[in-house]
């Protein structure tokens, strides 16, 4: 084999590797979205059927020579880190079989259901024996890729490369320390602000056009996006020019579906402003969640909270609400959605609480992979830890346990990302803010300017640099987690008039 025949293997091969891909990404989409529930059961079996159809595709002895190939050939900057990414997940999926592979894939969609259901039935019992399994089956699969390696620490990784519990445990200490002391004083200040009218009857319909004017305002165009619905609001990628969202309204709370069809244009754009030079380069459309969720949470927290990004915008939102919003004025309405409480449900809470929930979330998992935590009291420690940050109990599983959707697929090290996404958000603003007048482009409506920013300065790369180095390339420094602690205490301190 020479230089020339491997890269042939590799790239049609690749190319093989999307079509299967994208299959299963349609299927998933359109499984969350639109399919009949009682079909579930199949088409998780088809599904699992194609994952190992997959793992063939990944394991050929040809494309796996490929690959081994290339990785001692100089390829250039670009072409050596797709290699690097493609050699290190060859080397996790050698190391499990076909039934392997398909098991725990069948486990994940099956799950996935059971946790829907069980939500909805608001019993946590029904989902407890899938969550068992999966946990069981995520620590066999770690104790196998690298017994060296604490298995939460492998998870943390694959979410976001080079961080660790190490790592992490100096992050949260951070928010503990900083924050928690602020969000207690702010608790005692209840009511404060009024954001009741936030919570009238708003409904379904008229917010989906609401939905609408946004995307259009940010330019989440129907020519590479679409958004559906579903019970938990996410984001993915057939390829750079369809990437598709969805939603979920809440008829008592305008701002759930708001903020979070935000988020979700964020992750869509990144998806979407990859350079189109890297098309060919399977691996650097991997991209990070860490970074992901620093670019969704950069549009719904660090420019859609402001003032600047509603000029526009509000005006349409009364009309389509006279009743709960008419008489009240932009300036209300702005004090209303930075309210800061403490609160049940993560996709909902506030910027300042926020990372709290994820606190709870990463000291969970990582005393279940520890081996600490009682796996037949998950819920109750659950509700423990809510009670013990935040001072609030769950009513029912569906406010506590059960209300992500990341357990039931065996996403565990995936919501440190989010709180990390928030920090380096705020290290990003900090920079923009410098380079533009991001109030004013806001007021005009020129949102392309900033998308263009982010495209510039971030989201071309694709996977091509690590968090760390993007966000050095970007700011011209090491990630800071003080600019997001600085940003959250300067905001909720200005907002409460609470003196720090
Ligand atoms: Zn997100």
């Amino acid at each position: 084999m020479n230089k020339k025949e491997a890269l042939k293997i590799y790239n049609s091969q690749n190319e093989k590797i999307r079509a299967y891909e994208l299959v299963m990404n349609t299927t998933v989409y359109d499984k969350m979205t639109v399919a009949p529930k009682d079909g579930n059961a199949y088409c998780n079996r088809m599904m699992a059927i194609i994952e190992g159809e997959l793992y063939n595709l990944k394991t050929a002895g040809e494309y796996v020579d490929a690959i081994l190939y290339l990785s001692n050939e100089d390829l250039g900057e670009v072409g050596n880190r797709d290699i690097y990414l493609a050699k290190k997940s060859l080397d996790e999926i050698l190391k499990f079989s076909k039934e392997e592979i398909m098991e725990f894939t069948l486990a994940q969609m099956d799950g996935n259901d059971a946790w829907y259901k069980a939500k909805m039935d608001k019993d946590y019992k029904e989902f407890e024996p899938y969550l068992l399994k999966l946990i069981e089956l995520s620590k066999k699969k770690a104790q196998r890729r690298n017994p060296a390696i604490k298995a939460y620490d492998l998870f943390l990784d694959d979410y976001e490369e080079g961080m660790n519990m190490r790592k992490y445990d100096h992050f949260f200490s951070l928010i503990r320390k900083e924050l928690l002391p602020l969000i207690k004083k702010i608790d005692k200040k209840k009511g404060f602000i009024d954001d009741s009218f936030l919570y009238r009857y708003y409904p379904a319909d008229k917010q989906a056009l609401f939905m609408k004017d946004i995307m259009d305002y940010l330019g989440y165009d129907k020519s590479w996006g679409y958004m559906g619905l579903t019970e938990h609001p996410f984001t993915i990628s057939m390829s750079r020019n369809d990437v598709r969202v969805t939603t979920n309204y809440d008829e008592h709370n305008i701002t759930a579906a708001i903020f979070s069809v935000i988020h979700e244009c964020g992750h869509a754009f990144y998806e979407h402003q990859v350079d189109p030079k890297y098309d060919k380069y399977m691996f650097l459309h991997n991209m990070s969640s860490g970074m992901h969720e620093s670019q969704s949470r950069f549009f719904e927290n660090y420019l859609a909270r402001r003032k600047s990004f509603f000029k526009l915008l509000y005006p349409k939102l009364q009309e389509y609400f006279p009743q709960n919003l008419g008489n009240v004025s932009l300036d209300k309405f702005m004090k209303a959605v930075s309210v800061s409480k403490c609160s049940l449900i993560r996709t909902e809470a506030d910027e300042l609480t926020y990372p709290i929930h994820i606190l709870i979330r990463y000291e969970l998992e990582k005393d279940i992979f520890a081996g600490k935590a009682d796996l037949n009291k998950l819920d109750q420690l659950w509700n423990e830890k809510y009670k013990k940050y935040l001072g609030i109990e769950a009513g029912d599983a569906s406010e506590g346990i059960l209300q992500d959707i990341h357990w039931s697929d065996g996403s565990y090290g995936y919501f440190p990302t989010y709180a990390l996404g928030s920090a380096i958000g705020a290290q990003l603003i900090h920079k923009m803010e410098k380079d533009l007048d991001v109030d004013a482009l806001l007021e005009k409506g020129k949102f392309n300017k900033i998308t263009k920013y982010l495209k510039d300065n971030v989201q071309h790369y694709g996977a091509l640099y690590s968090f760390e180095e993007i966000l050095k390339k970007a700011t011209g420094e090491e990630f800071n987690p003080q600019y997001y602690i600085d940003y959250l205490k300067n905001k909720y301190g200005k907002i409460y008039e609470i003196k720090q």
